[in-house]
């Protein structure tokens, strides 16, 4: 699988510091290397991805003589009368002359939509109403085109909810009818894993020659545009980037493929990482767990890094097959500093140095519990929390200790 490796990668790498309880220079190293190692896999990942889709950006192919017609189908709400109009912009600023035509008839608003898409690009729309046929409509629309010398026609058909046998019908006599030099499907970004279906039924139905993507400018990582040339041997030419006439781009799939991969999140769960696990701080970590000095300055750094490493983990949820780590264990962490935080911050900084303070003194706890807003028995509990980590953190140590004795021994 395409993302397997990486996925692994940072996988492992996440496992191994999830599972970590204090962050030291040599625990890190491990981590550290799978992720430069998952990162340097992405670059052929990367490269995969933009052979994947096609490789080279992919251009509207004109007519050689006659007016080129652009057939528009997909599904209904994807934007595609919206498409239309952006495609007249497009060509308008190629200099070419363009014309719009309404071969959806079973929408009326549809009609009016696209007229006044029209008006705003500065181009003429073809309409019969809502009685006369889509292929008649078309056949005549190109009639007009051709007498007029104008140079290409967008064609917006209509588009069901779901794909439907009228449709396809439908949209292969206007193909028929008009032998068009473009056949676009007009595609959803949001669409997902159903889009390489949708393509593959519109392939074998009608025979397309490319798709628009739309939509992208949402929360989509674009995944779509994975599907389309594979499954259609058809390239991705456009994308759509928001609602107004100039957001329509030439497909390139360099770009896809970051977006994709999400190099970008990449890169910032790198300095997250650095950010959370600077060495001194983890040095000065280590020293003072084998002093038995463990105290709750130390308990509050180390929950304030558990807690970034839950947004890290954030980052990671955004790579693709990356979603083990819910957004309600995230903010499970999160909560859990809080809480910790509003003890700790109750605590005088004599406190906070000598735990032992604390676990003698009930008058303490009871102090810090009606400071912070808690019960006296959530500060015992916190309390028991802090000796019972520097009992383990001891015990660690020592068989460290104990095992490089032997070792030095052999
Ligand atoms: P149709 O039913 O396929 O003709 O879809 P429309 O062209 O009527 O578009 C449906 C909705 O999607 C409209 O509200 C458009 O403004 C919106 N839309 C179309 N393309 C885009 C796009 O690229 N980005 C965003 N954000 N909205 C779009």
């Amino acid at each position: 699988e395409m993302f397997g490796q990486l996925t692994t990668g940072l996988e492992s790498a996440w496992n191994k510091l999830r599972g970590v309880g204090v962050l030291t220079k040599e625990n890190i190293a491990e981590p550290m290397r799978d992720i430069r190692r998952a990162l340097l896999e992405a670059d052929i990942v990367h490269d995969e991805l933009v052979q994947l889709m096609g490789g080279e950006v992919s251009d509207i192919v004109f007519a050689k003589s006659g007016p080129t017609v652009i057939l528009l189908a997909g599904l209904q709400g994807v934007g595609k009368t919206t498409v239309c109009a952006k495609l007249a912009f497009y060509l308008k600023k190629l200099g070419k002359s363009c014309m719009l035509v309404a071969a959806d008839i079973y929408r009326p608003a549809a009609i009016d939509q696209l007229t006044i898409l029209g008006k705003q690009v500065g181009v003429p729309v073809y309409s019969e109403g809502t009685e006369a046929k889509p292929t008649q409509i078309t056949k005549n629309a190109m009639e007009e085109a051709k007498s007029k010398n104008i140079d290409a026609i967008v064609v917006d058909t209509a588009g069901r909810l779901q794909i439907d046998r009228s449709m396809m019908d439908e949209l292969k006599e206007v193909k028929k009818a008009v032998n068009p030099t473009e056949v676009l499907l007009v595609v959803d970004a949001m669409t997902g894993q159903e889009a390489a279906a949708l393509v593959t039924t519109f392939n074998i139905e009608i025979g397309i020659t490319g798709a628009i993507l739309t939509k992208l400018d949402g929360d989509s990582r674009g995944g779509a545009a994975l599907s389309v040339k594979e499954v259609s041997g058809r390239p991705i030419k456009f994308v759509g980037r928001g609602e107004r006439l100039e957001d329509l781009e030439l497909f390139y799939p360099d770009r896809m493929a970051q977006r994709v991969l999400g190099m970008g999140d990449v890169l910032s769960f790198v300095e997250k990482t650095q950010e959370v696990m600077r060495q001194e701080e983890a040095i000065e970590l280590q020293k003072k767990i084998m002093s038995a000095k463990f105290d709750f300055n130390d308990f509050l750094k180390q929950s304030q890094n558990v807690a970034k490493m839950g947004s890290m983990s954030r980052i990671i949820g955004m790579m693709p097959g990356m979603n083990k780590i819910t957004p309600a264990q995230i903010r499970e962490a999160e909560k859990r500093l809080a809480f910790v935080e509003s003890m700790i911050n109750a605590m005088t900084a004599e406190e906070r140095e000598k735990p032992e303070l604390l676990a003698e003194s009930r008058e303490r706890r009871i102090r810090v519990a009606e400071e912070s807003g808690k019960t006296e028995q959530e500060v015992s509990q916190l309390v028991a929390q802090l000796f019972q980590m520097r009992a383990q953190m001891q015990k660690l140590m020592g068989m460290v200790q104990g095992q490089e004795a032997i070792a030095g021994m052999g």
